[in-house]
């Protein structure tokens, strides 16, 4: 917000010359180091990134979430031991984004390899979220993989960075397949 930007404005004027240039050096190299990861498509300064690159992480099971902030707020509950893939965005047709905007083709790439018997769909929950939500599952289903979507616990329209790790975790605890998430289906239909 520009309250930040002015308070971090002001703290950069206040800083001795040199940080400043350390600063600067820093903000530059990482604009021109960090790349995506060649797998999951987050942020990082190497090809694979640290989390596809671990053979702690259960490579069955992928995440998939907007953006590298909703991978952080994942991993910062210390309670998630797959892997995961970053979109970068949400299906959007009032801003133009449509599904050949995000990383969809990476992550379709990633299931037809066999590894991964599970995908936890983890897009915030609101319009494009959802919209991305239904995408996803009717482009999964026909590929034998089992897709569920975070459920109750994140608020509607709630940006899932600025999510507390027990709601987080009740969220990923709770999912549900992304069709009986608006409209539930009576039991014993499904
Ligand atoms: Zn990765």
């Amino acid at each position: 917000g520009s309250k930040n930007a002015q308070r971090l404005a002001f703290h950069v004027l206040n800083m001795p010359g040199d940080q400043v240039r350390h600063l600067a050096d820093a903000i530059i190299s990482a604009k021109e180091n960090v790349n995506y990861c060649s797998c999951c498509c987050t942020l990082t300064d190497k090809d694979i990134c640290p989390i596809c690159a671990s053979d702690k992480r259960d490579h069955s099971t992928v995440m998939v979430v907007e953006t590298s902030r909703d991978l952080a707020a994942y991993e910062r509950t210390n309670q998630y031991n797959g892997v995961y893939h970053v979109l970068q965005g949400a299906i959007d047709p009032m801003k133009g984004v449509g599904v050949a905007d995000i990383r969809l083709k990476e992550l379709v790439k990633r299931l037809e390899s066999g590894e991964v018997k599970e995908v936890i769909v983890a897009t915030n929950l609101g319009v494009e979220g959802d919209a991305t939500a239904l995408y996803l599952r009717n482009l999964i289903k026909p590929l034998g993989v089992k897709v569920s979507r975070i459920a109750s616990g994140v608020p509607v329209g709630g940006d899932l960075e600025y999510i507390d790790e027990v709601t987080l975790l009740r969220a990923l605890n709770g999912r549900i397949a992304p069709s009986n998430q608006r409209n539930p289906e009576p039991k014993g239909k499904a």
